[in-house]
């Protein structure tokens, strides 16, 4: 009999959730990680007493109570509710665009004047295009939102995390743009959301609870890259192009990149995200790390703050491979590897890297608690 049922290869949410339905079924298992820590990207480095999101802000979002209730289950949810704040040239906007965002840009005060101050703008765009479909992501915004909107808090920042004028940018990378004609700045529309209490490590800590598991351990450069000598079934959440080692070729990612730091301040901007929406500053956003777990005098507790400014990074390799370019070239060489994974036996490929898919983290635990028969 092999030592194991299933080998898990990487430890973020897709297999520390795999690993926590096997055990529950008796089975017993392996999670090897490639990182110096488990969690994936859900990671999180404690630094001054704060939890610091080292691969990206996450706010856990869902309206399946079916995976609310598992993820409480194994560790309880704060109440946090993301409500970003666009700062243009110093002016600060909520987000998402809603009656505050068009009190702050034009002062109006009623969802009818706020209508047709966007109505108005949206015509004029539609009329500058003369019956003729928007040619690229710039008329297409202005089409659905209107100048004010458009010039203030989508056209640079757009711009910075693609590295290209809204000229330049096909016109189907913004399908929607909702509006809400209602004070309402809770960024999410799902019925659930939080951070787990004590941060995303005791999620992960309690998934993997009594489950063996090796860090710093890759799979293509150790002993397990023959798995079928130790377990069963194989659980695969790496790269799909690197597991067939890129023989149709590589697959292109997108990254950001942060950079971190400590303020010698409680309270640096009041706020856990904070998006800069000008060319003035070269990052994306800022995110205070402490308002995602501390709220009212417990800010003011921990003396000191942690601060991360995102910047969207050309991807080489080498960087951590973060979102799938879905473009044809990419998504017609997924399909061809996807189709190469369902001939392989006794292997399960799962989670963002494996399905060249950008998942959140509640579809990815939806997808785990369906699986039947682990
Ligand atoms: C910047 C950013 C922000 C995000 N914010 C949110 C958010 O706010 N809310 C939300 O719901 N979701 C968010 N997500 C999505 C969330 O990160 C994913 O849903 C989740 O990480 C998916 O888990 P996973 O197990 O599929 O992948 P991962 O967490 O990437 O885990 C895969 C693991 O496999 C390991 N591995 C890979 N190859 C090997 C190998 N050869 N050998 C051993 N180990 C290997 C990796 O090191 C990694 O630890 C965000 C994603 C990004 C990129």
């Amino acid at each position: 009999m092999k030592k194991y049922d299933y080998l898990i290869v990487g430890s973020g949410l897709f297999g520390a959730t795999f690993a926590y339905r096997a055990k529950q079924q008796g089975k017993r298992c392996l999670v090897i990680e490639k990182r110096p820590h488990l969690g994936g990207n859900i990671y999180c480095e404690n630094i001054e007493g704060i939890n610091v999101h080292k691969y990206g802000a996450h706010i856990f979002h869902t309206n399946n109570k079916v995976v609310w209730d598992f993820v409480n289950s194994i560790v309880e949810f704060n109440r946090y509710t993301n409500t970003p704040v666009a700062n243009y040239k110093g002016k600060l906007y909520n987000l998402p665009f809603n009656m505050n965002t068009f009190y702050q840009m034009w002062g109006v005060t009623t969802p009818q004047e706020a209508e047709q101050k966007i109505n108005e703008q949206k015509a004029e765009a539609i009329a500058a295009l003369n019956g003729r479909e928007p040619a690229n992501l710039e008329e297409q915004a202005l089409t659905l939102v209107g100048k004010d909107i458009f010039e203030t808090l989508i056209k640079e920042y757009t711009e910075k995390q693609w590295g290209r004028s809204c000229k330049e940018l096909p016109a189907f990378i913004i399908k929607r743009l909702p509006v809400r004609l209602v004070f309402d700045n809770n960024y999410f529309n799902d019925c659930y959301q939080g951070i787990p209490i004590g941060g995303y490590n005791k999620l992960i800590d309690g998934l993997l609870e009594g489950v063996e598991c090796k860090t710093d351990t890759d799979f293509f450069n150790s002993e397990y890259r023959e798995w079928e000598k130790y377990a069963e079934k194989l659980v695969y959440t790496g790269a799909i192009d690197e597991y067939f080692d890129y023989k149709l070729g590589h697959l292109d990612w997108r990254t950001v990149s942060f950079a971190t730091r400590i303020e010698d301040t409680p309270n640096y901007q009041g706020n856990a995200v904070v998006n800069y929406t000008s060319h003035n500053e070269p990052y994306t956003r800022v995110i205070e790390h402490k308002h995602f777990e501390m709220f009212g005098q417990e800010v003011y507790n921990t003396p000191k703050t942690v601060i991360s400014e995102e910047y969207s990074t050309e991807y080489k390799e080498g960087m951590e491979p973060y979102y799938p370019v879905n473009d044809e070239r990419n998504n017609k060489l997924a399909k061809e590897y996807l189709n190469l994974a369902y001939k392989e036996n006794n292997v399960i490929f799962g989670g963002r890297l494996a399905q060249y898919q950008y998942f959140d983290m509640a579809p990815v635990i939806e997808r785990v608690l369906q699986i039947q028969n682990i």
